[in-house]
This record gives structure tokens, C-alpha cells and sequence, in this order.
């Protein structure tokens, strides 16, 4: 099952890195399609890939990267274990935001790769991902909540993005903090998912009077 989620994965990575179905391809040296377990639990959802990543083809390296890392180290994870992607796959020039057409286009490449690994997990960093599941919210108020919800069981999770933390040592009590209750979120959902299960596998009762 998990070789052949990993396949479906390298699968999905192969045809991003052909994808020019908007205009960031252009004057890029590699696409980013994401890195990490296809069976990972936990899937962090980043905003696009800067200039290390872009030549490296791998999500999170760089500053950003080695914080993401030390917050993992928090829960004695590795970045192995999760996997990490971007709302859209290839660099915006000079670093711009990526623009809405763009993450609408590069949409279905994220939600092919989270139908392979359908994490308990699915924690955004900053609000371009955090956008996907929490329309019209601020990161400010909203950060470290869950939402449950979905078929299975999945915990959207917003937490700042690694970069602001960095730039803005205020937040970075907070950004731990939040990174901290990770292992019980993923139980959490494992607990709900197994309820889930238990519920749809018992039988209707019939009554015939
Ligand atoms: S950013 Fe996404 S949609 Fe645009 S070319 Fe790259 S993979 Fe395709």
C-alpha cells in the first residue's frame, strides 16, 4: 500500500514538473512538487517555493527550512516522516505572492497529492494555504485551531508561516506552541477516524413493528 502510494506520489511529481498550466514555469530551474512519507500523517502546506528550493527542486530548504526542522525537532519528528508542499509548485519571479489564477490553477496538483496520502493532519503555513481551508480568516486569531471535518476524518491546522516567526521573534512562542500539540491533534483524529469507522460498519437495526 505505501510503495504504492509512494509511486502514485513520484507519479503525480513527474507530471509536475511538465506542468505549464500557468506562467510560473517560465525562467525556473526546477519545479517543487513537495518531498516527504506517503504515508505521512501530517502534511504542511507552504505558500511557493524561493530561490534555495527553486534550485534544489525541494520545498523548505534554507532559513525557513532549517526552523521548520528545529520545530519538528520540538516532537521528535523528522521532515521525513510529514510531507511538505507548496500551493503552487513552481518559483514566483523575484519572490512575489502567487496570484490567485495561478494558485487556482496549480489547485488540483495539491489535492492529487493529499488524496494519495489523506494525512490526519493538514497544517498550513502563512495565508495562501491557510486561504484554502479558512476563507476570509486572520492568522493572528485563528492560529493553533483545528477544524475537523471531511470523509475521512482530516484536522485543518493554521499555523504561521516559518518565515514570519523568523523575521518576527514575537510570534515564535506561539509557533511552538502550536507545534507542540501536533501529536495530540493526530490522535485526535485517529481516535475520531476510528469512530468513524466503527459507525458506518454498524448494521441498521430494522424494526418490523
Ligand atoms: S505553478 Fe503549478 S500550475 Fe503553474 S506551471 Fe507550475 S505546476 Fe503548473
Amino acid at each position: 500500500m505505501s510503495e504504492d502510494a509512494a509511486a502514485r506520489l513520484q507519479d503525480i511529481a513527474e507530471r509536475v514538473r511538465l506542468c505549464q498550466e500557468c506562467g510560473l514555469y517560465q525562467g525556473t530551474t526546477n519545479a517543487v512538487p513537495g518531498s516527504g512519507s506517503a504515508t505521512a500523517d501530517i502534511v504542511f502546506i507552504g505558500e511557493g517555493p524561493g530561490f534555495h528550493e527553486d534550485r534544489l527542486g525541494l520545498p523548505f530548504v534554507g532559513r525557513s527550512g532549517d526552523y521548520l526542522e528545529y520545530l519538528l525537532g520540538l516532537i521528535d519528528v523528522h521532515r521525513d516522516d510529514v510531507f511538505i508542499a507548496n500551493v503552487v509548485k513552481h518559483r514566483p519571479p523575484d519572490n512575489r505572492d502567487p496570484r490567485a489564477d495561478e494558485i487556482f490553477a496549480c489547485k488540483h496538483w495539491l489535492d492529487e497529492q493529499l488524496d494519495v496520502i489523506r494525512p490526519a493532519v493538514i497544517a498550513t503555513l502563512g495565508r495562501f494555504s491557510m486561504a484554502r481551508y479558512f476563507p476570509d480568516a486572520r492568522i493572528s486569531r485563528i492560529h493553533g485551531k483545528p477544524r475537523f471535518g471531511g470523509s475521512p476524518v482530516t484536522a485543518w491546522y493554521p499555523l504561521f508561516h516559518p518565515a514570519a516567526a523568523l523575521r518576527n521573534p514575537g510570534l515564535r512562542r506561539d509557533m511552538e506552541a502550536d507545534i507542540r500539540r501536533l501529536p495530540d491533534l493526530v490522535a485526535e483524529v485517529r481516535q475520531r477516524r476510528a469512530q468513524q469507522q466503527a459507525a458506518d460498519e454498524t448494521p441498521t437495526q430494522l424494526s418490523l413493528f
